[in-house]
């Protein structure tokens, strides 16, 4: 209808492939901190896209309310992502009740925000743990089994504290650019096997997290939006959908990827 008459349509069959290749119907995927924020968003986008989704987190009723949101094709299991032991045990858990896994997203991340000179060794290490040694952990887990089928597709959730310096975040900047630098190794050593390995780097987008972060800080959100050229904050759901579109096979051919969805932060500050 938005088309001119003289325009050819797509066929039917022009159409439906489209629609395959950007769907993750029959699809099985574990989103860790699927709960809330922009991993519940993720859960949602990629459920709506077909798929059946298993949401991890810390907190049982924050997973039994997005569960009962998220509708049917979601299921939720309470892991700590790190109690890195418990890691081989919920993928194995996973698969034999509900199949093999075909996408990981290791969403669960915390922040901090403090100067630099301020930051104790044991906050530091905090941060890591989570938002690195944790997200390799559970992917050496997931891989394993998804190099020996030959299938598979593993995200992860960076940030552009990867790529700038945003100042009173340096462990969580830390852990981001490590694993912006795990992702291109992994997406190497893997693209033979057929899994392929890309990261997601998001903007400002509007969470607890980042809501947390504002409070903090009355100046952070004006100047937020001053170094955001599409002049607001994401949503959640801008996250959800890309993930769904690099998971599919219309992704089929990106690996060892980064992609900001930032609404033009990444254009330079
Ligand atoms: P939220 O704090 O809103 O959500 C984080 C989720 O992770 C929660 O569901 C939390 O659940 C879970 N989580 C935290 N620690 C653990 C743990 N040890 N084990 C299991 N689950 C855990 O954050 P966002 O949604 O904003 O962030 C999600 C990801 O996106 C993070 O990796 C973050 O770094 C990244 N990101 C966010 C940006 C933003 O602007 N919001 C910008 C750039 C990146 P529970 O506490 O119940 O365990």
């Amino acid at each position: 209808p938005n088309g001119r008459p003289d325009e050819p349509v797509p066929t039917p069959a022009g159409q439906a492939a489209h629609e395959q290749a950007f769907s993750l119907a029959g699809r099985l995927a574990l989103v860790t901190g699927g709960g809330s924020g922009i991993g519940l968003e993720i859960a949602r986008c990629m459920t709506q896209a077909g798929a059946t989704v298993i949401i991890t987190g810390r907190r049982e009723e924050v997973l039994k309310d997005a569960r009962q949101a998220l509708g049917a094709r979601a299921q939720y299991l309470v892991n700590d992502v790190c109690d890195l032991a418990s890691l081989e045990g919920l993928i194995e858990q996973i698969e034999s009740t509900y199949g093999p896994l075909d996408v990981l997203v290791n969403n669960a991340g915390i922040n901090m925000k403090k100067p630099a000179l301020q930051v104790s060794d044991e906050e530091f290490a905090r941060i890591i743990h989570t938002n690195l040694n944790a997200v390799f952990a559970l992917t050496r887990a997931c891989a394993r089994r998804m190099v020996e089928r030959r299938r598979g597709v593993i995200l992860m959730i960076s940030s552009m504290a990867a790529y700038y310096g945003i100042d009173r975040v340096v462990a969580y900047a830390a852990s981001k650019s490590a694993v912006e630098g795990m992702v291109k190794v992994l997406a190497s050593e893997f693209s033979a096997h057929g899994v392929r390995v890309n990261a997601l780097a998001p903007g400002f987008i509007e969470t607890e997290m980042s809501r947390t972060a504002m409070n903090s800080d009355p100046d952070r959100k004006s100047r937020a939006l001053r170094r955001t050229p599409m002049g607001s904050f994401g949503q959640p759901e801008d996250i959800g959908r890309a993930a769904v579109f690099l998971a599919s096979d219309a992704a089929r051919y990106i690996t060892g990827a980064s992609l900001p969805v930032d609404g033009g932060n990444s254009i330079g500050f």
